[in-house]
């Protein structure tokens, strides 16, 4: 299972594919992507491997400068398109690394308020929560921020909002999470090795860490200590 992101100048969604490509050897039985656009994002999903996906967008895939994106390996609920990630929860996307270890709970309750689920997993509920905050009245950082304490267990995961200029927030509790930088933008992976060899500097992000990318800013550590690392460089080495 891996996890991609990205928000820069690039084309997100050839970006983020390619990477996830290279996370296949994690494991996998589906993938799917998230990209965020002018118009409506664009959300394409299927079982089997980053190679179904890059069929599914075509010689044309979708434009948008900021994406994320994932490759599965299911744990609760059965590998199928419904349930591959990205999930889509209200204003919210989200994919998601590990176990929610208290689902069944957090389930039970958005039931009874009356959410519509539209998969499975234990990583819709991540959304919902964030969409539910959302809907509230907090802003995106604070609803992430508040959901937090609502999950248990050992995971990662990247949220955006439906708007095409929201940032990608970052949350490592326990899945492998690496930041990379290079001058065309900011990228996010479960493994250094995703990413594409012009990265040049990555800055490691610890268990307790909430990180907010904007295009064009330093990325931003709303939680852990992160602020207190540098960017370190970083090359891929031919094996
Ligand atoms: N628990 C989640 C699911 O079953 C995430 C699995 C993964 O890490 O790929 O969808």
């Amino acid at each position: 299972c891996g996890i991609f992101g990205y928000t820069g100048t690039r084309r997100a969604a050839e970006t983020v594919v390619d990477g996830l490509e290279k996370l296949e050897y994690r494991g996998y039985d589906s993938a799917g992507v998230l990209v965020l656009s002018e118009g409506d994002p664009v959300l394409v999903r299927t079982v089997g491997a980053t190679r179904e996906l890059r069929e599914r967008m075509g010689k044309q895939p979708p434009p948008g400068h900021t994406a994320i994106g994932h490759t599965r390996w299911a744990t609760h609920g059965q590998p199928s398109e419904r349930n591959a990630h990205p999930h889509r929860c209200g204003q919210v996307f989200v994919v998601h690394n590990g176990i929610i270890e208290n689902d069944s709970e957090i389930r039970r309750e958005l039931h009874h308020v009356g959410t519509a689920f539209s998969s499975d997993t234990d990583s819709e509920l991540i959304g919902h929560l964030i969409d539910r905050n959302m809907t509230s009245g907090m802003d995106f950082k604070t609803a992430v921020l508040a959901t937090l304490p609502r999950l248990s267990g050992t995971y990662s995961f990247l949220a955006v909002t439906d708007r095409s200029d929201s940032p990608v927030i970052a949350v490592h509790m326990g899945s492998p999470l690496i930041i990379g930088k290079n001058a065309e933008g900011l990228f996010l992976s479960s493994d250094a090795h995703a990413f594409p060899p012009e990265v040049s500097e990555i800055l490691p992000v610890s268990r307790g860490d909430v990180v907010i990318l904007s295009s064009g800013k330093p990325p931003e550590f709303l939680l852990g200590a992160g602020q207190e690392k540098p960017f370190q460089s970083w090359s891929v080495t031919p094996e």
